[in-house]
């Protein structure tokens, strides 16, 4: 049954969402584990996805649901899910009103899901369901959060491997979570870790280090990688810069109050003595020796676009953090959901 959820602005008040809400508590119940599958036109994939997936997930004996998060796709991808789940109970679909983005769509289904372990793959067969049960072991071993490493990652080399093994080695020298690969979708995670975790931007890959923060034991383990065969890569180099800005953003949350001005004031004070230090140079050249250098106003300019880049960086991060507050404060989600399958109960932006 395809079930429609008012939007926010059609809910004729409080009453009614409070009602939306313990209706959802309600009915709540736990699986052992939730996969979620962030799609944006798969249509050709999924088809072939599902069936692979069931058959992992069937040979485990655990109870699960596979939340699949529809990312605005325009072809088939809705109506093959939809029908699957019509079948299949354990199959959910959460359609999005429009493309939020990969990270966003997973917030989605991370709300939504209710298992003690939660899953999320990408749904264009390049994860393989077989690591699943592996992940599971890890997690019965203790860890709270077990990193899929993709050894023999199947992407074009220049513009995304070489980028990413680049990002890799940076977030793991400024995070205190060292990984090899955090860009792989295929993680398990405990259920509490993703709790009070906000997601937006290229942030999924952060969660480790942003969970960390709440004291987690966090492992790697490799995972088999397959090269896309059907259906185009949403992402470029562009996705590795994204990657590097949204990194920055994290080490200003995880540094709370003092590290940032202390960081941003010793460059402020180191450019400032410099450019005090050139301007002396200048007076000093110009009084001594009666001549004015003219490569000194190259030089001035480069230190004024220097102190430029340090205003910039500054503001870029205050940016993000007025953003983030504006976010919290009006309750602004970061994807909205226009209709559910499989999923009675469900309220959206809140943890399932
Ligand atoms: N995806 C999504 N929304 C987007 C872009 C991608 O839900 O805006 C999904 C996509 O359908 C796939 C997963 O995210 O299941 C990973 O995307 P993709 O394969 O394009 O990324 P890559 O593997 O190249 O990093
Ligand atoms: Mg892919």
């Amino acid at each position: 049954e395809i079930r429609h959820i008012p939007r926010p602005e059609d809910w004729p008040g409080r009453l009614e969402r409070l009602f939306y809400c313990m209706n959802g508590l309600a009915e709540k119940h736990t699986v052992d584990c939730s996969i979620v599958i962030p799609v944006y036109n798969e249509e050709t994939n999924i088809r072939l996805l599902l069936p692979e997936l069931q058959e992992v997930l069937d040979n485990l004996h655990k109870t699960y649901e596979i939340i699949f998060v529809d990312d605005g796709s325009s072809d088939n991808t809705t109506k093959i899910i939809t029908e699957a789940a019509q079948q299949r109970p354990e199959i959910k679909l959460i359609t999005l009103r429009r493309n939020f983005g990969q990270t966003a769509a997973m917030s989605a289904g991370f709300d939504a899901a209710v298992g003690d372990v939660i899953i999320p793959m990408d749904g264009d067969l390049q994860n393989d369901p077989n690591d699943i049960p592996k992940l599971l072991e890890r997690i019965d071993e203790g860890y709270d959060v077990v990193s899929g490493w993709r050894i023999n990652r199947q992407d074009k080399y220049w513009t995304r491997r070489l980028p990413s093994n680049l990002a890799n080695r940076l977030i793991s020298l400024t995070t205190n979570v060292h990984l090899h690969d955090y860009g792989c979708t295929l993680k398990a995670y405990r259920r509490e870790v993703l709790q009070r975790i906000e997601l937006y931007g290229e942030m999924h890959r952060f969660i480790p280090a942003l969970a960390s923060w709440i004291g987690v034991k966090v492992t790697e383990m490799p995972v088999n990688h397959r090269a896309r065969t059907h259906g185009k890569s949403k992402y470029g180099i562009s996705r590795t810069i994204h990657v590097i800005l949204d990194l920055m953003t994290v080490k200003f949350l995880l540094s709370y109050s003092t590290k940032p001005i202390q960081i941003f004031g010793l460059l402020g004070l180191i450019s400032m003595f410099s450019s005090v230090g050139l301007m002396a140079g200048v007076v000093y050249t110009r009084i001594r020796y009666d001549m004015v250098i003219a490569n000194n106003s190259m030089f001035l300019l480069s230190v004024l676009f220097f102190i430029l880049g340090i205003q910039f960086i500054g503001m870029g991060l205050l940016g993000e953090v007025i953003m983030r507050t504006y976010h919290e404060s009006q309750g602004k989600p970061i994807y909205v959901v226009a209709n559910t399958v499989n999923l009675p109960g469900y309220c959206p932006g809140l943890p399932g």
